[in-house]
């Protein structure tokens, strides 16, 4: 009975998972979703807890529980604090998280079968795992080398993001390198799959932990978003063999989920950053940021714009796009930025939202932003649909973006973003970049787009300019 209403249980938590990840499909709802997720989750933790049928004894159930406070209380306080534009940190280190979980389950069990003998307990019994079979061996052996690379190379990840680790770390050849040793990883896991001594798991948990550091390290920042959601898929991955040992089909769909979503989205990111999947996973990325091409190129001049001619401007025309990037997040400008959108539309001009892939420092970043100021969702045009728009465009606004508009990627076969595709403002009539200075982008590049003709600067943090603007508006 137990089991069965266990059963039932875990089948609310995979739905919930699916139904709140559809849900996060859409700005309007993603919150919800993203509850109905948790929900789930916190259902399956729930039921398990109490309809486990083995013999534990109260002092574990009070460590789980203890585990389950602490974990909640900084998993709480760090979701509160964070700020918007350090989200991809947070994202990495939670990641990291879910793989150390997923090779610390293998640990824990290959040592209960090699050691003591002992039945691995399945938490529903509905499979019976046989402990010692080649298919639990299996599992065990890719949880933890999966969840080991996930674990340490999101720490590098998280390092890279949040400034410790800012240049790219190459040994020579480190291409052949890790290819090597990823073999050998492999090698020594069909090792360890027939000679089953105990002690050597560590000896894989250890190469597998150096591959994840390896395999991050000699990777440059623009690159960056495409790695954390790879590895975003490898815990996926590692959970769902997870979920196979101890036939918890809870832990199964939700890994699988995990994996599948973050597969899809590796894929989408190297599409917008023009990166091959086959050269992430081999470890032969190419992108740096730490080459500039400052000073390299005859750029021309640049002009300045005030703030009551950028108004003019906009006032007379009949369609502006705004670009976001992420500026607009450092300055938190998303409120004042549909403050201006509705202004304009008031005087009978379109407005639109230009939207590059990787804007800001995590997918989504302009979408989340924005929804939070109630921008319509209709009016976030993606890449692909607005580039065909520019060139009937009066005036493009660029708030804080800087690589996702620079034509080096189209035109400079030597810019560590060549192939990238980009927002081709270039081809409206006017544009207009508001940022603080002439410094370069996450990229580290220089961006001839300021050079432009039809380009005018109008320097400045963006709240504050923008506050200018809409004052600058209400006077017209
Ligand atoms: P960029 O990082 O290229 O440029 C942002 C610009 O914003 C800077 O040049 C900066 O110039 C300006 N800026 C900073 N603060 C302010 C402010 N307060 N007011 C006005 N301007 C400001 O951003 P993009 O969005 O164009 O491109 C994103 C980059 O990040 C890409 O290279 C992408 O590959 C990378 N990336 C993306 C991730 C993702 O998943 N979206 C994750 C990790 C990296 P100044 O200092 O002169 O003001």
């Amino acid at each position: 009975m137990q089991s069965h209403l266990l059963s039932v249980i875990y089948l609310i938590g995979s739905v919930s998972f699916i139904i709140g990840m559809k849900m996060m499909g859409n700005a309007k709802t993603a919150r919800k979703g993203n509850l109905v997720g948790a929900a789930g989750m916190g259902l399956a933790i729930v039921g398990t807890i109490v309809l486990f049928k083995g013999d534990v004894s109260p002092v574990i159930y009070g460590l789980i529980l203890l585990a389950i406070l602490i974990g909640t209380i900084i998993g709480w306080m760090t979701a509160k604090k964070v700020q918007m534009t350090k989200m991809p940190e947070l994202v990495s280190i939670f990641n990291g998280m879910g793989g150390a979980c997923a090779a610390l389950i293998s640990l824990i069990e290959f040592n209960h079968i090699k050691h003591t003998d002992h039945i691995i307990e399945t938490v529903q019994n509905l499979i019976p795992v046989e402990p010692t079979s080649a298919g639990a061996l299996f599992c065990m052996l890719a949880g933890l080398v999966i969840g080991s690379v996930s674990f340490s190379g999101s720490i590098i990840a998280f390092l890279k993001l949040n400034g410790t680790l800012d240049k790219p770390v190459r040994l020579p050849k480190y291409n052949i390198i890790n290819t090597i040793f990823l073999i050998a990883v492999f090698a020594f896991s069909v090792y360890l799959f027939n000679v089953e001594t105990p002690i050597l798991i560590y000896v894989l948990f250890a190469m597998a932990l150096l591959y994840g550091v390896m395999f991050v390290l000699p990777i440059g920042g623009a690159d960056m978003p495409v790695v954390i959601s790879l590895l975003n898929s490898f815990t996926g991955v590692a959970a769902a063999f997870g979920g196979f040992l101890y036939g918890n089909y809870v832990m199964l769909t939700g890994g699988i989920l995990v994996g599948s979503a973050g597969t899809l989205l590796t894929v989408i990111m190297c599409e917008a950053m023009n990166r091959p999947l086959f050269n992430v996973i081999f470890g032969a990325f190419g992108g740096g940021a730490a080459t500039s091409a400052i000073g390299d190129a005859t750029k021309g001049t640049i002009k300045d714009i005030s703030v009551s001619d950028t108004a003019t401007l906009m006032n007379y025309s009949k369609r502006v796009v705004i670009v976001p990037g992420y500026g607009l997040a450092v300055a938190q400008a998303q409120h004042v930025i549909h403050e201006l959108e509705i202004i304009l539309e008031e005087r009978g001009v379109e407005v639109k939202y230009a939207i590059h892939p990787v804007a800001g420092r995590m997918p989504g970043h302009m979408n989340v932003l924005l929804a939070e100021s109630n921008v319509d969702y209709g009016k976030l045009v993606e890449m692909d649909d607005i580039n065909p728009e520019f060139p009937n465009t009066d005036v493009v606004l660029v708030v804080g973006a800087n690589d996702v508009v620079n034509p080096a990627a189209k035109t400079d076969p030597s810019s560590p973003i060549y192939g990238m595709p980009i927002l081709d403002v270039e081809n409206s009539k006017n544009i207009i970049i508001n940022k603080r200075s002439m410094n370069a982008g996450y990229a580290g590049i220089d961006n001839l787009l300021f050079y432009n003709p039809k380009t005018s600067m109008l320097f400045g943090d963006a709240k504050k300019v923008l506050t200018e603007l809409v004052a600058e508006l209400k006077t017209m």
